[in-house]
């Protein structure tokens, strides 16, 4: 994904606002405690974030598959 930003003429970035402060946001904060990796078709289970106002999961929640992949 970085070599195709670098030669990329133009680079668009989605972004909706953050439901706290307002701001730009490119985060999805789950709301739920499940466990699960996806939580498919969870409306109301995820709401969008800024970076300041993300909280990411403690990492006794987080799946130990996850725990590795965060680690490389
Ligand atoms: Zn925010």
């Amino acid at each position: 994904m970085p070599q195709l930003l670098a030669i990329a003429s133009y680079i668009s970035k989605e972004l909706v606002i953050c439901v706290v402060c307002g701001n730009p946001a490119n985060r999805s904060q789950r709301l739920s405690d499940s466990l699960e990796r996806v939580v498919v078709g969870a409306a109301g289970a995820y709401e969008a974030r800024c970076r300041k106002c993300h909280v990411a999961a403690p990492v006794a929640m987080t799946p130990a598959s996850n725990i590795e992949l965060l680690s490389r």
